[in-house]
């Protein structure tokens, strides 16, 4: 009985459903924010992600992984897709798809890079541009179940026009002790800022992270590079590799 109960929640996952685009919200001039409804969704944890299939009138098709923006809502579940240059997927995304249109897509995906409202312990977020999006959904999960869990996040972008949610993230962390959020960018900073932009480095991982005798959970997300590069620095700061969470979205980006 348990078996066929998983058989059945195995193959909900891995069948592609029609969903539509029913909203757009503009994060930054190259992002943007999909709400998709997708009949029969069978709900999701934060931190996990859709395959969006694409297939053209000549039966050419291609796929991509998309992170859930949000906690489950019935429904209705949100992307964040950042342009990238000469993207095939996410130029169509961002650019051409438009209210009313279709798109197919399965999941959710994914069972390691997640977080449960039910946990209490300390969180670390570290996330290298459009890697916000998964641990957006973590912070927008813990809010939506009033969870005490103490959560840091830091979130490394080029330039403040970079950056996705912002106004959301400033409202969160003023009105919730529990939540502390950084903003450091690599680029160009805002007047007043003292740190000089740069990337993120071991003295920002402990200015604004958990000490390791916390031992917070971490999750970390971004491009390949930057992934690598803050896992590893957590680990020789005395983080336990087995309480670091990856998800690398693709190359560096530059
Ligand atoms: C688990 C998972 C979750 C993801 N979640 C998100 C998400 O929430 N939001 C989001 O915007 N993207 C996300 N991505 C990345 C996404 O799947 C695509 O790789 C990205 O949209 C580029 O696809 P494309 O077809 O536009 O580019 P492609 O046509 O595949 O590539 C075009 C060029 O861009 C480069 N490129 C490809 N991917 C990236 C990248 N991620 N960053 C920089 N350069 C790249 C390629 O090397 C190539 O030169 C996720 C990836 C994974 C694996």
């Amino acid at each position: 009985m348990a078996r066929a109960a998983l058989r059945g929640r195995l193959s909900a996952r891995l069948e592609w459903r029609v969903a539509k685009l029913a909203g757009v919200h503009h994060e930054t001039a190259t992002a943007r924010t999909l709400q998709l409804d997708v009949p029969g969704w069978p709900g999701h944890v934060p931190g996990q992600h859709v395959d969006v299939r694409l297939t053209d009138e000549d039966g050419y098709s291609t796929q991509r992984s998309y992170s859930l923006a949000a906690p489950a809502d019935s429904d209705r579940v949100e992307l964040t897709v950042q342009r990238v240059k000469d993207g095939e997927v996410s130029e169509y995304l961002t650019d051409t798809f438009s209210v009313g249109d279709p798109l197919e897509l399965r999941g959710p995906v994914g069972g390691w890079f997640v977080w449960h409202p039910s946990r209490t312990g300390p969180v670390l977020l570290v996330a290298g541009g459009s890697g916000i999006v998964p641990l957006m959904a973590m912070v927008r999960a813990r809010r939506q179940a009033r969870s005490r869990a103490p959560f840091r996040l830091i979130h490394s972008v080029r330039s403040p026009s970079d950056q996705f949610y912002a106004s959301e993230l400033r409202r969160v962390a003023r009105d919730d002790g529990g939540l502390d959020v950084a903003t450091l960018y690599t680029r160009s900073a805002p007047t007043g800022v003292p740190r000089p932009p740069r990337r993120v480095g071991a003295a920002d991982l402990e200015q604004y992270g958990w000490p390791p005798q916390f031992e917070p959970t971490c999750y970390v997300c971004g491009p390949t590079g930057f992934v690598e590069k803050v896992a590893n620095t957590l680990v020789g700061l005395g983080h336990d590799p087995r309480r670091i969470r990856t998800e690398r979205f693709g190359p560096t980006g530059g």
